[in-house]
């Protein structure tokens, strides 16, 4: 039986590199032709050594900055998965796009190419916060950046917010989310700034440079988002994430349900069959690597059972949820028995999760918690494999 796949592609150039970000990028662009030929050869070269009989739903270019593409090397690109892989009817198609890099023109061939989907990286309409985060772009060009999309087609309109950041206030963040609002997106993610090893912020961070905000003070930011983007008719449907009806992106559900994916380009991702690779991180070992006819995998890893099993714990709490027949099913444990259920009881009467059915899932405030609630489930577990002795039926 065909299976349904998505797919992901990593184009890793940005003009300028955000003070936060630790995506992998390089931020010359004198690469990106010889880039392009590079990732058709990969995509070409993954489709005969793998032959995967597989429907691609989803498709996702990521960065980096996609939008830095000239048209004729997203063309290449596009033409390339298409040549190899059988797109389903109602496939979603996201490019990722920096408001700085963008023209009519280009959204336009975006649409032609079949790409159903944008996601700017808005970030704060603060000109203060986006100096701060070191953006190319003004909140003006931001906001033209999406009615260029509009015009172009694009009807299906993510929109990427940043808040918590040093010095930050409350009105300040309603006002970037007021205009993010005003813009109509179909989807808003909405990040709290995360300090990550070895970008320019963390290093302002240890040097004292820079005060975060406290545990308090962040989670106020948490709840003015879960607030103000309810009142509007956006529905949380993970952590950060939150959609329109029915506007949810695909192709990050399709992570978070642990589906099957395939990714291209320099630090892409995979998973299939429970077999999950990655590719270099280093654009130079990647040409290097498809020139000499290999594909540029550095790290293959089997998941057993018991990592399959916490993935579908961590990534389901962060998302929509888990299905407990089905996770019962897979891995002989149901959730809502025995010392496992107590907790999930105690965990629905504190408000912070709740029964759909038989799926369980977090409440906005349980997302709040959702790292600590994920452990607390894991060790629980834990627990009750140890005093069972088995692996499956420990609470059956
Ligand atoms: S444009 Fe995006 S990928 Fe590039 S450095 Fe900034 S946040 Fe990272």
């Amino acid at each position: 039986m065909k299976r349904s796949i998505g797919l992901y592609v990593h184009i890793p150039f940005c003009q300028h590199k955000c003070s936060y970000c630790d995506f992998y990028s390089v931020v010359s662009l004198e690469a990106m032709e010889r880039f392009t030929e590079t990732i058709v050869k990969e995509i070409r070269l993954w489709a005969q050594q793998e032959q995967l009989d597989a429907t691609v739903e989803t498709i996702f270019w990521g960065g980096g900055t996609p939008s830095l593409l000239e048209c004729t090397q997203a063309e290449q690109i596009a033409s390339a998965l298409r040549s190899v892989f059988s797109l389903a009817p109602s496939y979603e198609w996201t490019i990722e796009a920096n408001p700085g890099t963008v023209t009519l023109e280009k959204l336009r061939y975006y649409r032609e190419l079949g790409i159903n989907r944008i996601s700017f990286g808005v970030q704060s309409f603060d000109h203060r916060e986006l100096e701060f985060l070191e953006r190319i772009h003004s909140a003006q060009q931001a906001e033209e950046a999406v009615e260029l999309a509009r015009r172009a087609g694009f009807n299906n309109v993510n929109l990427d917010v940043i808040y918590a950041l040093p010095g930050q206030d409350l009105e300040t963040y309603q006002r970037t989310l007021e205009r993010v609002c005003a813009l109509a997106p179909e989807h808003i993610s909405a990040y709290s700034l995360v300090y990550e090893h070895g970008t320019p912020l963390y290093r302002q961070l240890q040097r004292g440079a820079i005060i975060p905000l406290d545990e308090d003070q962040e989670a106020a930011f948490y709840s003015k988002t879960v607030e103000f983007l309810a009142q509007r008719g956006y529905r949380q449907y993970e952590v950060s994430n939150f959609a329109r009806p029915g506007r949810q992106c695909r192709h990050n559900l399709l992570y978070w349900r642990r589906g099957q994916y395939v990714g291209f380009g320099p630090s892409a991702h995979s998973h299939v069959d429970n077999i999950r690779w990655s590719n270099v991180r280093s654009l130079r070992r990647y040409f290097d690597a498809i020139e000499r006819g290999s594909l540029p995998i550095v790290a293959r890893e089997h998941l057993t059972i018991e990592q399959q099993r916490a993935e579908s714990i961590f990534l389901g709490l962060r998302a929509d949820g888990i299905e407990l027949d089905a996770f019962a099913r897979a891995y002989g444990v149901w959730l809502d028995r025995g010392m496992l259920g107590d907790m999930i009881t105690e965990w629905q009467q504190k408000g912070w999760a709740c029964l759909d059915g038989r799926r369980l899932h977090l409440t906005s405030r349980g997302y709040a918690l959702c790292d600590a609630l994920t452990l607390q489930l894991l060790d629980a577990l834990e627990r009750a494999q140890s005093a069972s002795g088995s692996f499956v039926d420990c609470n059956v």
